[in-house]
């Protein structure tokens, strides 16, 4: 628990939310300012900031909550699809600073085309799966 922490007032219930589901290591709520209805935040109980700082233990159990409130919402809403996001650290767009997946319904025609993908320039696209693989070995 970190004092200052929203998220870890919402596991300590210290501020209201709607959770939906809950583990041991896990708790899932609705997000106060959705893209869609259903729009459910999966958070790990104990704090981390983002995925540079969770560990492999808490991460793994945030993505199997995260794939539980998926079905979740496909059932209970009929979704067309769902989008899983996450924003780390501020040049991300991380506003909360307790690490967590967003679990985001989508419907055919809704405006929220997740990302504008644009091609590689000539030989960059190379030159960076060779970055990768290096920074991976
Ligand atoms: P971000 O850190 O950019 O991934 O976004 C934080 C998300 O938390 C936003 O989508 C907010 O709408 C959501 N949020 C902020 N405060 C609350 C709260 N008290 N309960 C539920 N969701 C919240
Ligand atoms: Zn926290």
């Amino acid at each position: 628990m970190t004092s200052d922490c929203l998220f870890c007032k919402i596991t300590a219930r210290e501020i209201p939310a709607q959770v939906v589901y809950e583990d041991g290591d896990t708790l899932a709520f609705l997000d106060i300012n959705p893209i869609n209805p259903g729009h459910t935040l999966v958070i790990p109980k104990e704090h981390s900031k983002d995925i540079f700082d969770i560990d492999e233990k808490n991460w793994a159990a945030v993505m199997r909550t995260s794939r539980i409130v998926a079905h979740a919402l496909e059932k209970a809403l009929k979704t067309d699809g769902i989008n899983l996001g996450m924003n780390n650290r501020a040049g991300a767009g991380q506003m909360i600073f307790h690490a967590h997946v967003h679990v985001m319904p989508r419907t055919v025609g809704d405006p929220h085309r997740p990302w504008p993908g644009r091609p590689y320039a000539e030989g960059e696209f190379v030159a960076m799966g060779e970055k990768l693989r290096a920074a991976l070995k």
